[in-house]
């Protein structure tokens, strides 16, 4: 039944390429026997199986996943969005560009014009649905900074920018036990930010605290970081200042978990023991896996492939 639905979408789109006469899912019924439910089913099965554009209607040629072998973890995870959320479900267009931009990857950049070709639809409504996928939280975009040749001038609309695919869910703030550890935390992302030096006692305290904020919000460390610029080498006139700047753009906001961590579930930082010393300890890795609280070692126990020469660690405590 999948193949004759699939047959009849398929004479549609010869006859009327634009699809300007959309076929409702009761007349596609109609024309193979089915009911409306029955053809629902068939099509979501197609679509599933990337036979049909998100929009359940555009037949795609050829067998799809060799279209995108690439990345079949974000092509995968925008389907299933657009099978899940409600809210989105019902246009067809956004669900469009969101399965055309994971063809480019998590993250990339790209322009409108190179988006509309791939999700075959219009430049114009590249630009009139793309405030939908930033307003659900299944995109952020960033305008990559190129001046215009010569001029100087920029306009953010039609030139490429810098994406990245969200989960459309936030990080929660910590726990209380979770927080026991923010103090912590925060001195050792201070002590990463390379600029930030030739400050008072009192002063980094102060910025400690302030990281302790945002970390209790739910941010992560790299995140932090990112937004710190702290692998940058510039020499910072006024560290306090720029510091707390910089900081100003993450608190009172909360953390919206890119596509893929949420996905893969790499990259989302979760308390759990070490499997040696049962230390409690922070790890990026998926629940599946053993985890150690040095990373690939435990601290306690020192490299657990050769430990003749390996002293063990002490952490103050
Ligand atoms: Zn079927
Ligand atoms: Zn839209
Ligand atoms: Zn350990």
């Amino acid at each position: 039944m999948c193949r004759r639905i699939f047959a009849v979408l398929e004479d549609r789109q010869k006859a009327d390429p634009e699809n300007e006469n959309s076929i409702t899912t009761e007349e596609l019924g109609n024309l193979v026997g089915l009911k409306k439910r029955a053809t629902q089913n068939h099509l979501s099965n197609l679509f599933q199986r990337g036979r049909l554009d998100a929009d359940r209607r555009t037949p795609i040629p050829g067998i799809p996943t060799v279209a995108q072998p690439q990345l079949p973890g974000a092509v995968e995870w925008a389907r299933r969005v657009i099978e899940s959320d409600p809210v989105f479900a019902p246009d067809p267009t956004c669900a469009k560009c969101l399965v055309a931009l994971a063809g480019f990857g998590w993250r990339g950049q790209i322009a409108p014009a190179e988006l509309a070709a791939a999700a075959g639809v219009s430049v114009r409504s590249i630009e009139r649905h793309r405030p939908h996928l930033v307003e659900w939280d299944y995109i952020r975009f960033r305008i990559v900074p190129v001046p215009d040749e010569g001029t100087g001038k920029f306009k953010g609309g039609r030139k490429p920018s810098r994406f990245e695919l969200m989960s459309g869910f936030y990080a929660r703030p910590l726990t209380d036990e979770e927080r026991a550890l923010v103090p912590g935390r925060a001195a050792q992302i201070i002590d990463r930010v390379r600029w930030y030096v030739g400050v008072s006692p009192e002063e980094r305290f102060n910025a400690e605290t302030a990281v302790g904020f945002v970390l209790r919000a739910g941010w992560p460390e790299e995140a932090i970081l990112k937004a710190l610029d702290a692998s940058e080498d510039r020499h910072a006139f006024n560290p306090n200042g720029y510091l707390h700047k910089l900081l100003g753009k993450l608190r009172g906001q909360r953390y919206l978990i890119p596509a893929q961590e949420s996905f893969t579930g790499e990259g989302y930082r979760r308390l759990a023991e070490c499997s040696v010393c049962r230390n409690t300890t922070w790890t990026t890795a998926p629940a599946s896996h053993r985890v150690l609280c040095g990373g690939g070692v435990c601290l306690e126990a020192g490299s657990e492939h050769d430990t003749r020469d390996v002293r063990p660690l002490h952490r103050s405590a």
